[in-house]
């Protein structure tokens, strides 16, 4: 048996050689795969010496010859073939084992010149793997370092590796070479070209929108069914997730996840992530229900609880700090659907344990340290239309306090500028017309996803009500702005007592005036934030 190894990450490749040597597999390989092996002692047969070919144009052509193509592509079955390869002088290469040249490392390093991204662009490895993946009923075909172990594995117990494993690398190896196609276009795409500086010191400018819109995803799972249960569906991640995105959590036990429970899951997960003190949000049709801050994860529950418990029934529940036994024990007694948090307490599973059902979430903080969410977050947006994608970088746009412009004749309090910042941090996450009242760092009453802002205010109110809330003296964060005094009044008529909205209507002025008039504060916040 006859194995090629041409790897440019040589992680494991020594212990792999070396077990494949004892198996009495013939080790080919490249230059610096070789002389790597060599200098472990492996006896090993350079290509260069088999093709009589030297590698040249700086490693541009190395195993790009007959009789490392015809040795991977001739079928063992066809004596037409093996004839061929006879009269030619060529042999059989049964395992061929590659990674690439590392294109998508090379473009990710800031200050990567168009030169050194073209001379990442592997050629001749490529066509290996293509050509042993084509013919993976007579050639094993190795791509990663973690699929070292099964195929040692099989050569151990059989001599030869199974029909199954041999299908399953070639599957591997295809998508493999996807992916490192899909990159480079990615890449080739998003630089913007101008001939005079093709100098090898080059520095293309991205665009954010490449010509192509090439992203690469992986599926995570089929899902029982979609949105209803007569739609088929599935969850795919991005090739390369943000760290402490929902895709790259853990699911510790409970029911399969369902497509809604992935939607909820990550409006909840990208609200609480939003907040720098403990927080606990509470979604229900991919809206907030109930947002809250406290001293401690039990105590924001217990707050973002309060605004609607009627609706956190079977509600999304997501948490950015570790659930502890004080905060298992009050989310236990609801029905809850998904769970999530950075960490789960060992007392905390111990309480979930029994309720089987519970779909726990386990979701690593990004790095940076517990606070540092900004990496978290997904660069672009998407949304299918008829036939066509609309594209959109994410709305991370955080409120400062020094934005806001007070437009009243009465000034917030700082309490109040506190619990706008708040208000306004959950309604970027209410589906428009979003409505928000809050008080101490808690949503009071939430109106969402209504045609018209009047009816989105009346909505949080009669919540409000429901909840046996007061709105006296509450803040309100509208996520557009009112575009009548009407909207102004229904909030103020509820109780709030400081308002908080873009501004930027025809009727400003009209909307002040009526402020004033009423006597309550209002800031502008100079920014909107439509969510559909
Ligand atoms: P080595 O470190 O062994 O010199 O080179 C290994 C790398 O060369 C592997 O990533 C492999 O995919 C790549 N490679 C093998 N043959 C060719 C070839 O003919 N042309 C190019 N451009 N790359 C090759």
């Amino acid at each position: 048996m006859k194995a090629l190894i041409s790897v440019s990450d040589k992680t494991g490749i020594v212990e792999f050689a070396e077990a494949l040597h004892d198996l009495g597999v013939q080790l080919l390989s490249t230059g610096g795969t070789a002389k790597l092996l060599a200098d472990k002692g492996l006896p090993v047969t350079e290509v260069a010496q088999l093709t009589q070919f030297p590698e040249m144009l700086d490693g541009r052509v190395k195993t790009l010859h007959p009789k490392v193509h015809g040795g991977l592509l001739a079928r063992r079955d066809l004596p037409e073939h093996m004839a061929a390869l006879k009269e030619h002088g060529i042999d059989t290469i049964d395992l061929l084992v590659v990674n690439l040249y590392p294109f998508e490392a090379t473009v990710a390093k800031p200050g990567c010149t168009l030169a050194d991204a073209i001379e990442n662009i592997d050629i001749g490895g490529p066509a290996m793997v293509r050509s042993a993946a084509k013919n993976w009923k007579d050639v094993g075909v190795i791509t990663a370092a973690d699929q070292y172990a099964a195929v040692i594995g099989e050569l151990k117990a059989g001599g030869k590796l199974s029909d199954k494993l041999r299908f399953q690398l070639s599957v591997a190896a295809f998508n493999r070479i996807s992916q490192y196609d899909g990159a480079i276009s990615d890449y080739l795409s998003s630089v913007t070209f101008e001939d005079e500086k093709l100098s090898q010191a080059y520095v293309p400018e991205r665009t954010v929108f490449p010509a192509q819109a090439n992203s690469q995803f992986i599926k995570i799972q089929d899902l029982r069914y979609g949105e209803n249960s007569h739609q088929q569906a599935a969850w795919y991640r991005d090739l390369y997730p943000a760290p402490g995105s929902l895709a790259t959590g853990v699911q510790l036990q409970g029911k399969e996840l369902s497509y809604n429970n992935i939607a909820d899951a990550d409006a909840a997960w990208e609200c609480v992530k939003s907040f720098v003190e403990p927080a606990c949000v509470i979604v229900k049709h991919a809206n907030p229900c109930g947002v809250a801050v406290g001293k401690d994860a039990h105590e924001a529950y217990a707050k973002a609880f309060q605004t609607d418990p009627t609706s956190a029934f079977g509600g999304i529940i997501a948490f950015n700090r570790a659930v502890d036994k004080a905060a298992a024990e009050a989310v236990s007694k609801q029905f809850v659907e998904v769970l999530m948090a950075p960490e789960f307490s060992a007392e905390a599973l111990e309480i979930f344990k029994s309720k089987v059902n519970v779909r726990l979430m386990q979701i690593a903080l990004p790095k940076g340290g517990k606070t540092d969410w900004d990496n978290g977050r997904n660069a672009i947006e998407s949304k299918r239309v008829g036939s066509g994608i609309l594209l959109q970088t994410a709305d991370n746009h955080e409120l400062q306090l020094a934005d806001l412009k007070v437009v009243t004749v009465k000034q917030p309090t700082p309490e109040e500028l506190q619990d706008l910042l708040f208000a306004w941090k959950v309604a970027k996450f209410v589906k428009s017309n979003a409505i928000v009242f809050c008080k101490n760092g808690m949503t009071m009453g939430v109106g969402a996803g209504q045609m018209s802002r009047l009816d989105s205010a009346r909505i949080a109110s009669i919540k409000a009500e429901a909840a046996k809330l007061t709105l006296k003296n509450t803040v309100v964060a509208s996520d557009a702005f009112f575009p009548f005094r009407d909207g102004l009044d229904v909030v103020v008529d509820a109780g709030a007592s400081c308002v908080a909205q873009p501004g930027g209507s025809m009727r400003d002025q009209e909307v002040i005036d009526a402020a004033n008039e009423r006597g309550v504060a209002m800031v502008f916040t100079g920014v909107r934030h439509f969510r559909h």
